[in-house]
């Protein structure tokens, strides 16, 4: 870089920077209209309101150290001690807060690993159970601390095939895992049966509720059918539950729960031998944002019982006609018989990603996924005012990819298509993924109709390809775009 114009030599007015964040963001996806889902939740403004005060008075407290910050150590254990009330934990449940359910998972991982070498410390190329529906967090873990995942089937009901589940265990596995729900189809694995398998082998159970943690206890109590799956399963020794989801915090904010403090030693870090003095450090990070504490402590005293009550019930009454609207259409339904408030929208029939991409059209942000191809929806408060509206839009668009004359279309899509993706393929994967290419297209807009795409990802034979496709794509995405953009 010869010039260097984005570190001003001196500072600038307050109101400009504020004024073109607020212009930057009206480019940003609009979360408040409902079309947007999984990445943000909302309980309405009342609750936001109360975030922003709580997070901005703990902003620049640090709970790295809960002994110069009394206040913040007395939010993390009273959610801990919450979240343990409605997970069936008892009076030996611990926990910590942590900065997402990555990191939640992270910490299981991590504890079970050296709990496992504490046992036996002769133990060689340790490895984890888990359904291949279980989040990548899991993976992420085995990535950093040197596991191997062991990923085991579902069965046609999405849910961990419990007889596959244990033949996959060995006397290397140091955790197993269940979902509760899994994020792709929203069921509850068969934890009950799991962790019976795995305590009769004494080997520790986490149960990943991060996206259910703060829904199914209401779900349940609202008088639908929820199977076991927290601390009152005897073989559950550990829980992810995500603050920043269903609890509706502010975000960076989750626990991870053990059954006994034991386990929990395992996550922490102490480093006695620092000319800096003695660093003890409970999670992953160092510095640990107060703010994030705050507001979730803030907005589980604010809601309540009754009011996570009140929102799960609307949330549920609107999943479920959504459900039914969805398989009354022609042409497509849903996957599974769905636990709480996530679903995933399947086509026997038509393009599913064709459809993605009407929707898409029409403003909805819809995740595709693979094995099976579906759209995936993760109904929160903030998407009860708008469900008619995504129906009908469903119904438009399934219209819609009904009338594509495909072989048409997938011309024009992957000539959009290759647009978009020549700057970030190298040259010997993208001459592999499209090989009628015509010279070399220009920059581009990502293309709103990615149906080819995710065909064409789909069915690569190599996925090391996809890998480093997407790798690329990574690299280019996190390099500041020129200032003449
Ligand atoms: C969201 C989610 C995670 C990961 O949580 P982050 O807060 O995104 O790190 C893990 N498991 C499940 C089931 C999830 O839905």
């Amino acid at each position: 870089m010869s010039h260097k114009p984005y570190f001003p030599s001196e500072g600038r007015d307050r109101e400009a920077i504020l004024a073109q964040m607020r212009e930057l963001k009206e480019k940003d996806m609009n979360w408040r209209d409902g079309r947007i889902f999984s990445l943000v939740f909302s309980a309405g403004d009342e609750v936001l309101e109360l975030l922003k005060e709580a997070h901005a008075l703990f902003m620049s407290e640090n709970g790295l150290n809960p002994g110069a910050f009394p206040s913040l150590r007395k939010f993390e254990t009273e959610v801990i001690a919450m979240a343990a009330e409605l997970l069936g934990g008892n009076a030996s449940t611990v926990g910590n807060m942590t900065t997402g359910g990555t990191e939640s998972i992270l910490m299981a991982v991590k504890a079970a690993r050296e709990y496992a070498y504490a046992r036996n410390p002769q133990l060689k190329d340790p490895e984890i159970v888990l359904p291949v529906t279980a989040h990548p967090a899991f993976d992420k873990a085995c990535h950093y601390f040197q596991l191997t995942p062991i990923h085991v089937p579902v069965k046609d009901d999405f849910r961990a095939d419990v007889a596959a589940f244990k033949r996959a265990i060995s006397s290397r596995t140091v955790l197993c895992v269940g979902s509760a729900p899994s994020y792709p189809q929203g069921v509850i694995d068969p934890i009950a049966e799991m962790a019976d398998i795995a305590r009769e082998k004494e080997i520790p159970f986490h149960v990943d509720a991060c996206v259910g943690g703060f829904m199914l206890p209401f779900v349940r109590k609202l008088g639908y059918p929820v199977r076991d799956f927290d601390f009152s399963v005897p073989g559950v020794t550990s829980i992810s539950a995500d603050l920043h989801k269903y609890a509706y915090a502010a975000k960076g904010a989750s626990v991870v729960l053990y059954r006994d403090a034991e386990l929990r030693r395992h996550q922490f870090f102490v480093y006695t031998e620092w000319p800096g003095g003695i660093y003890p450090s409970p999670t992953m990070v160092g510095t640990r944002p107060g703010g994030s504490i705050a507001a979730a402590w803030a907005v589980m005293n604010f809601l309540g019982e009754s009011g996570y009550l009140r929102i799960a019930k609307a949330v549920m009454e609107t999943t479920r006609k959504m459900i039914a609207a969805i398989d009354a259409m022609e042409d497509v339904y849903v996957l599974g018989q769905p636990d709480m408030s996530i679903f995933a929208i399947g086509s026997e029939t038509l393009d599913i990603y064709a459809i993605g991409d009407e929707m898409s059209l029409m403003g909805w942000h819809m995740d595709r996924q693979q094995n099976p191809a579906c759209l995936h929806v993760t109904m929160n408060y903030g998407h009860v005012e708008g469900h008619e509206r995504f129906l009908a839009d469903l119904e438009t668009a399934v219209k819609k990819a009904r009338k594509l004359n495909w072989s048409k279309v997938s011309t024009k899509v992957t000539v959009g298509l290759v647009k978009g993706l020549s700057k970030v393929l190298p040259e010997k994967v993208f001459s592999k993924l499209v090989s009628s290419g015509s010279g070399t297209p220009k920059g581009g807009q990502t293309p709103k109709r990615t149906a080819a795409m995710y065909g064409m990802i789909g069915s690569l034979p190599n996925r090391g390809d996809v890998e480093s496709m997407v790798l690329d794509f990574m690299d280019q995405t996190y390099r500041v775009d020129s200032p003449e953009k």
